[in-house]
């Protein structure tokens, strides 16, 4: 049976939990617990600190982990990235009070720099040429500046409010993540082909996320031109309606094309247009 590890809590662990759950496997939320078997898969998840996740992998305690890029990259274990997963975007990037001059990245030879990423950032100066001191604290990097310890600060940003609020000026973007799925590198062939199973699952929801399933009644002498207006996987399905002379068109539209798209269709002459979500889309 696969064991997966994910996170125990934190911005990761709801986001794992429900991936696993819309690929029908229901596991325990983890409150107290270190592992539990999931139910509609042969699975058993682990529950760790996210730091934790690429290091459990590379020894094989775990087959699978969920994760942050930023966490494989900086802990540097031996894991396969098998798949993004499509959440928990962030960046990494440096920072420095918004009352410098910044002049460039040359800002940061012979400066300070407070980070919990310092072999990302070591490798990232090294590529850059620059001599900095990378000092590794651990928690609320951000308030490094205010009270001395550093002179700039490398660390995840978001929304980049944290560090506004703090009084710093995000200026290089070094480093972009989302969560991965990570795989022991000495898996044999039957463990392979479980997590095959798992991928597919979680392929067919990545692909559906976005997607609306639309339905319209249309003029059939204007179907040549739907058809160019739709997308689909493969064309447009199109049915006959009881009413002589009119067709219901069936189509995948992603959300970003859907108002447009509904818009040109109306034009046409589409009437009774139904959107509907998508759960799933099986390739
Ligand atoms: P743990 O207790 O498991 O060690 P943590 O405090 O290290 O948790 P979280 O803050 O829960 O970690 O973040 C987990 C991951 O979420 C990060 O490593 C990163 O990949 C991702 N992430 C996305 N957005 C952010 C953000 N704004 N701040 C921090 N992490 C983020
Ligand atoms: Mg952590």
């Amino acid at each position: 049976m696969l064991k997966i590890a994910i996170q125990a809590k934190g911005r990761l662990n709801e986001q794992s939990i429900e991936l696993l759950a819309e690929a029908g496997i229901r596991v325990a939320e983890s409150k107290r617990k270190l592992i539990s078997r999931a139910e509609g898969f042969p699975l058993e998840v682990l529950y760790l600190r996210d730091d934790d996740i690429p290091q459990a992998v590379a020894m094989g305690v775990a087959d699978l982990g969920i994760v942050g890029m930023n966490e494989v990259a900086e802990k540097g274990f031996p894991v396969e990235e098998v798949m993004r997963l499509g959440f928990g975007d962030c960046r990494i990037s440096l920072a420095v009070p918004n009352t410098v001059d910044y002049p460039g990245l040359a800002f940061f030879n012979g400066k300070r720099v407070a980070t919990s990423y310092p072999k990302i950032l070591s490798r990232f100066f090294a590529e850059q040429g620059i001599q900095a001191e990378i000092h590794t604290i651990e928690g609320s990097v951000e308030i490094a500046p205010a009270v001395g310890m550093a002179d700039a600060i490398f660390d995840i940003v978001s929304s980049g409010g944290t560090l506004i609020s703090n009084g710093l000026v995000e200026v290089e973007k070094v480093f972009y993540s989302e969560s991965v799925l990570i795989a022991s590198p000495s898996l044999g062939d039957a463990a392979r082909q479980e997590i095959g199973q798992l991928t597919f699952r979680f392929r067919s929801i990545l692909e559906s996320r976005g997607m609306k399933y639309v339905l319209m009644n249309l003029p059939k002498e204007r179907l040549d031109e739907a058809i160019r207006i739709l997308p689909g996987m493969r064309s447009p399905t199109v049915l006959p309606l009881a009413q002589e002379g009119w067709c219901s068109i069936h189509a995948v539209i992603s959300e970003e094309q859907l108002w447009e798209r509904i818009e040109r269709l109306k034009a046409i002459g589409a009437e009774g247009i139904l959107v509907l979500a998508l759960e799933n889309m099986i390739r």
